[in-house]
């Protein structure tokens, strides 16, 4: 099996119909047609086995998992997904493996119109890198740096549910899982561990909130870490009511320990879910934002001057950050 077959069974799972795509897989470049008066936004990020996933991840997982991790910095952006990219670096030639990944790929990318227009494929340990393009109307575009004193912090959907399908899936391994849980029933460990291997990137969200959010960022290394990047950019602080925090049932029935329940969804990784912040003169688009795409908004605190992240218990007093989120060198 040659490089050149698997190339072939990935272009023919992934086949688009996108008329900007004047040349697709199968040339030495793609050729992609470009609309005027849009900027374009370019994301790029890698998934290792054993890193980014349980290397034991179904292959249809695995390939969803590389798009949304990219669609969602889009979101992030605002912007309107058109292409993608794929570095597919494999330890062995499995057409399987391969067909499933595909699948899995394409699963998520025809919700976004979305095309895979070209890549490379290698030998080595199982990596994949995906690259998402988008589009922004020219000079617009969601950054982490617009965030002001006096704004509301809002977040998409729940926090740390994926984090607590990450102890699930640890849980069946040598290593297991650090923290107390209860044992669930199956249809709680299911949405758990979708969380973890097939998260949903807010794209439509992200293009809603152009015209109202003053900053945003996704979620994928715990809240307070990247929420954190927003402050920085925006040169604010923030205070975080820890009691607004979403949760979901599922979490809360998994980790009825409220501290280390907080611990997910401050810290834990991969939500993939949008932070953002909107002034008070915007803030009543929400509802109707929420109501249009189907995605619940939390308002979870609120930035104020300075440069702490300050967290606060329901009474309003100060409670202390317990740990960093992920990072790969520390
Ligand atoms: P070259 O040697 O000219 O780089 P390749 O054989 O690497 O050509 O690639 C041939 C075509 O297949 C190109 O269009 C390339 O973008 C595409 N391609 C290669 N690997 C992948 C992949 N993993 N996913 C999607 N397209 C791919
Ligand atoms: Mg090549």
């Amino acid at each position: 099996l040659s490089e050149f077959s698997i190339i072939k069974t990935i272009s023919k799972i992934v086949q688009s119909d996108r008329l900007d795509v004047r040349q697709g897989i199968g040339d030495d470049a793609a050729i992609l047609r470009t609309p005027l008066r849009s900027d374009l936004v370019v994301a790029m990020d890698t998934l290792v086995a054993g890193v980014h996933f349980p290397v034991l991840t179904q292959p249809y997982d695995v390939g969803w998992k590389a798009l949304a991790v990219n669609l969602s910095d889009l979101a992030a952006m605002g912007a309107d997904p058109s292409w993608a990219t794929l570095a597919l670096t494999l330890p062995k030639p499995d057409n399987t493996w391969v067909a499933e990944f595909a699948r899995g790929f394409v699963a998520l990318a025809r919700q976004h119109q979305l095309a895979l227009v070209g890549g490379d494929t290698t030998r080595g340990p199982l990596t994949i890198t995906v690259q998402a393009h988008g589009w922004v109307k020219k000079n617009k575009g969601l950054l982490r740096s617009g965030a002001q004193v006096g704004d509301g912090i809002f977040v998409s959907g729940t926090l740390g549910d994926a984090a607590a399908g990450l102890c699930l899936a640890l849980g069946q391994t040598k290593s297991g899982c650090p923290i107390k849980v209860n044992s669930i029933g199956v249809y709680h460990r299911k949405i758990l561990l979708q969380r973890l291997n097939k998260p949903t990137p807010r794209v439509t969200l992200g293009q809603e909130l152009n015209r109202v959010a003053s900053a945003a960022i996704d979620v994928s290394d715990g809240l307070a870490q990247d929420l954190g990047h927003i402050l920085q950019a925006s040169d604010v602080g923030a205070v975080i009511e820890v009691a607004q925090l979403p949760a979901s049932v599922a979490l809360k029935r998994y980790v009825s320990q409220e501290q280390e329940c907080r611990h997910l969804q401050l810290c834990g990784g991969d939500d993939y879910e949008l932070c953002f912040t909107v002034s008070p003169a915007k803030q009543k688009h929400l509802k109707t934002i929420e109501k249009k795409t189907g995605v619940r908004i939390t308002r979870i605190g609120h930035i104020v001057s300075g440069h702490q992240l300050m967290l606060v218990d329901a009474k309003g007093k100060k409670m202390r950050l317990p740990q960093q989120g992920y990072r790969h060198f520390s």
